[in-house]
């Protein structure tokens, strides 16, 4: 009898939120204060060859003002990653990766599409950099995973029209796992005179006590890992051989499934 249920995110949480931001504005500051005031996680995907700048956010700054979020890449100078030669590719990802780590002191290993354009060729060479998953700027209007995450479409860009009504319908959602991933920049909020947006957004959206809050790569680890687990034929032990605690449902109940343990469930 088929017990189990893959319908849980961290701690047996139904649902899972991100953000996602680029660019590394000023405007980042008061993002982050924002997400924080409201227990929201996000990711920024940074330039760093385009930091220190009167726009920007300085390197320095990095590890103290993202703390509690991811540091994630975005390339070096910000081409279009699909014109530029596969030597350079190499370059603009890896380079960036040396220098946000050096900045903000762990392995970086996400990233989002600069421009939000790429080819199979630039998808291809990702995993041989180090980069596990890739945003796009392709909103679906969807709270479904990712086929895959190295083409990972996000749910909606802050600005759609109908962010309020996706927001009720995903806190709504019935279906498995929802995840709602936004995406932006930061200085679209001054350019546009709509911080209130994002204000709201964060607390409609925070303090859910059913709601995972995650970086993009805390999503793609725990995916990762619930792929990852390995059951015995009669599915009564589940060995977890991750580094990142998993939850299933068995018998209704959502059951951990520590990192690097083999977990019985039940006495069937
Ligand atoms: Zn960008």
């Amino acid at each position: 009898m088929d017990k189990i249920r893959f319908d849980c995110w961290k701690d047996g949480k139904k649902r899972a939120l991100t953000m996602s931001y680029d660019d590394g504005v000023f405007q980042d500051r008061r993002l982050v204060e924002i997400f924080n005031k409201n227990g929201i996680k996000g990711s920024f995907h940074l330039n760093s060859g385009l930091l220190d700048r009167e726009n920007t956010v300085s390197a320095t700054e990095i590890a103290t003002l993202y703390a509690g979020h991811e540091v994630s890449a975005h390339s070096l100078t910000h081409p279009f990653l699909e014109r530029v030669s596969a030597a350079e590719v190499v370059h603009e990802i890896l380079e960036d990766r040396r220098l946000l780590e050096n900045a903000c002191g762990y392995p970086v290993r996400g990233m989002s599409y600069p421009m939000g354009t790429y080819n199979d060729e630039v998808v291809k060479m990702l995993p041989m950099l180090g980069i596990k998953y890739a945003r796009t700027t392709k909103a679906t209007g969807k709270f479904a995973l990712p086929n895959q995450f190295l083409e990972w479409h996000p749910t909606a860009h802050h600005n759609d029209e109908k962010l309020f009504e996706l927001l009720e319908k995903f806190q709504a959602q019935k279906y498995p796992m929802p995840l709602f991933y936004l995406w932006g920049h930061s200085y679209e909020f001054d350019r546009q005179d709509n911080w209130d947006r994002i204000e709201k957004f964060c607390e409609l959206a925070g303090g859910k006590e059913d709601t995972w809050y995650a970086t993009n790569i805390e999503i793609y680890d725990y995916v990762t890992a619930l792929r990852a687990l390995e059951f015995s034929a009669d599915r009564s032990m589940v060995y977890n051989p991750t580094a990142t605690d998993v939850w299933v449902r068995y018998d209704h109940e959502s059951v951990k499934i520590p990192a690097g343990k083999l977990t019985r469930l039940g006495t069937n």
